[in-house]
C-alpha cells in the first residue's frame, strides 16, 4: 500500500498516474511523488520508525512504493558520528559527520537511490535497467542488477576512475563509455530511453529514484534525536540531494516528528571545476549557466545540472550559503577528515569538508551552532586523486637494525620540528 496519491508537475501542479513519468507533457517541468500526508499522519508514528528495520525501509511509508521492498534491503542506516577531532580543528563546538562512504552494498549514498529506482522498476514491469552515471550510480546499479537479476545496460564518461570502472565491470552489467562529458552521456541517454523499454534510473524512474535520497535527512534527524541541525553542508551535482534532504527535514516537521522548529540552513558545496549551482547562488543569479566539467571529482562533474534550480531555491529560501573549492583544497579536505575522523572519503566528500571548513572561517556558518557534514561516497574509489600527495612508505630490510635506522630519522625529523 502507498501514501503517493499522483505524479504532481513541480511547476504546473497537474497530476499523473503513478507510471515511469517524469516530466510534465504541458509545461516540461519535472514530477515529484504527490503524498497524502494526512493518511501518512493517521497511519505513521516516530515510535514505529524506531521499530522498523535497520536500513532505509524504516521510512518505507514516506517513499514511493506500492508494495514490500525488493532492493536494496541493507542500504542507509549509517553512522552519524559526533566529530569531535575535526570539530576542535574547525573550532566549532558541535560537528557531525553523516557517513555514507559506508553505505551497503556499494559505499556510497546512491545505493538509496537505486533501492528505491529498482524495488520501483519490478513493480512497474521492468526486466531491464539503466543508468547514465558519473561512477557510484554505475556501481550501485550495476550490484543491485545482479542480485535481482535484472538485465542491466550502465552509460559512463569515458574518462571515469579505474576503481568506478572495475567496480562495475565486476557484476556483469553492459557497460558503455561514451566518448563525452556527464552530460554528452545523459544527453545519449535520454534518446536511448525515448527508444528502449528499459527502466532507466535516473530518468524514466528520476521521480522515484530521487525520493531515495530522503532517507539521508530522515537518518540525520533520527539520529540526532529527532532534532534538524542548524547547518547542513551537502555536495551537489545536478542538485537532486540537496533537495530532498530539505524535502525529508520538511515532511518530517509537517508530520509533528520533531522536537525542534525547523531552521536548518542549506549549504551547498562544488568543485571549481564545475561549479554551476554554487556560483549562481554565489552571485544570486536568475540564470544557471552551464560549464564545462574539469575537477578531480568526478562523481560531481554535471556541468548542466537537471535539478540545479530546485536546489539554488532550497538553499537561497533557508538562508544558506554555497562555497566553491580547489582541486588542492579537496585533497586536503580528504586528508583532514582521513586524519581527524579516521574516515576515508572521496573526492565528493573532499569538496564538502573543504566546503565546510571555508564557510565556518569565513564565519558564514557560526562556529557555536550545530553543523551536519555529508559524506557521500569513499575514498578507495578516488584513490588516483590522491596518490601523489600522502608520502610513500618507508622501505627497510627485514631486520630490526634496519628498522631502528629508520626509527632515528622519523625521531630526528620529529625533534627538528
Ligand atoms: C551523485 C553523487 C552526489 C550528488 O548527487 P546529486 O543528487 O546528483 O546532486 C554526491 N556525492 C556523491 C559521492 C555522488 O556519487
Ligand atoms: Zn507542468
Amino acid at each position: 500500500m502507498s501514501f503517493v496519491k499522483s505524479l504532481k508537475c513541480r511547476e504546473c501542479g497537474r497530476e499523473y498516474p503513478k507510471k515511469a513519468l517524469y516530466v510534465c507533457e504541458y509545461c516540461f517541468g519535472s514530477l515529484e511523488a504527490n503524498y497524502d500526508y494526512d493518511a501518512i499522519k493517521k497511519s505513521l508514528t516516530r515510535e514505529k520508525i524506531e521499530k522498523g528495520p535497520r536500513s532505509l525501509w524504516r521510512y518505507r511509508d514516506l517513499l514511493p512504493i506500492d508494495g514490500e521492498p525488493t532492493a536494496g534491503l541493507n542500504s542507509g542506516f549509517t553512522p552519524l558520528v559526533r566529530a569531535k577531532n575535526l570539530g576542535e580543528v574547525l573550532g566549532v563546538k558541535e560537528l557531525y559527520i553523516k557517513d555514507d562512504s559506508v553505505c551497503h552494498p556499494t559505499c556510497s549514498f546512491k545505493d538509496r537511490v537505486v533501492a528505491v529506482a529498482l524495488t520501483r522498476a519490478r513493480e512497474l514491469g521492468f526486466d531491464t535497467v539503466a543508468c547514465a552515471s558519473t561512477g557510484n550510480l554505475a556501481n550501485s546499479v550495476a550490484s543491485n542488477a545482479a542480485l535481482g537479476g535484472f538485465k542491466c545496460y550502465i552509460f559512463i564518461p569515458n574518462n571515469l576512475e579505474q576503481a568506478k570502472v572495475i567496480g562495475t565491470l565486476v557484476y556483469g552489467p553492459n557497460l558503455v563509455a561514451v566518448q563525452g562529458s556527464y552530460d554528452d552521456v545523459n544527453r545519449l541517454c535520454a534518446e536511448v530511453a525515448a527508444k528502449y523499454k528499459w527502466g532507466f534510473v535516473n530518468i524514466n524512474l528520476r521521480t522515484y529514484y530521487s525520493e531515495g535520497s530522503k532517507t539521508l535527512g530522515f537518518e540525520i534527524a533520527e539520529q540526532l534525536g529527532w532534532r534538524a541541525p542548524q547547518h547542513i553542508v551537502i555536495p551537489a551535482a545536478s542538485g537532486s540531494l540537496v533537495t530532498k534532504i530539505w524535502k525529508a527535514f520538511s515532511e518530517l516537521s509537517k508530520l509533528g516528528f520533531l522536537e525542534n522548529e525547523l531552521k536548518t540552513k542549506i549549504h551547498c558545496a562544488q568543485p571549481e571545476g564545475c561549479s554551476p549551482i554554487a556560483t549562481a547562488i554565489q552571485a544570486k543569479a536568475e540564470i544557471i549557466k552551464p560549464v564545462k566539467p574539469n575537477t578531480i571529482a568526478k562523481s560531481l562533474a554535471i556541468g548542466n545540472p537537471a535539478d540545479g534550480y530546485y536546489a539554488k531555491d532550497v538553499v537561497l529560501n533557508t538562508g544558506g550559503s554555497a562555497g566553491i573549492v580547489s582541486d588542492d583544497e579537496i585533497r586536503e579536505g580528504i586528508k583532514l577528515l582521513a586524519r581527524t575522523e579516521g574516515i576515508f572519503t572521496e573526492t565528493a566528500g573532499g569538496v564538502t569538508v573543504a566546503t565546510a571548513k571555508k564557510l565556518i572561517e569565513q564565519g558564514v556558518i557560526p562556529k557555536n551552532e550545530s553543523i551536519v557534514i555529508t559524506i557521500t561516497g569513499n575514498g578507495m574509489k578516488t584513490q588516483e586523486a590522491i596518490q601523489s600527495s600522502v608520502g610513500q612508505p618507508v622501505h627497510i630490510q627485514p631486520n630490526l637494525n634496519s628498522f631502528e635506522e629508520e626509527l632515528k630519522k622519523v625521531n630526528a625529523e620529529f625533534l627538528l620540528q
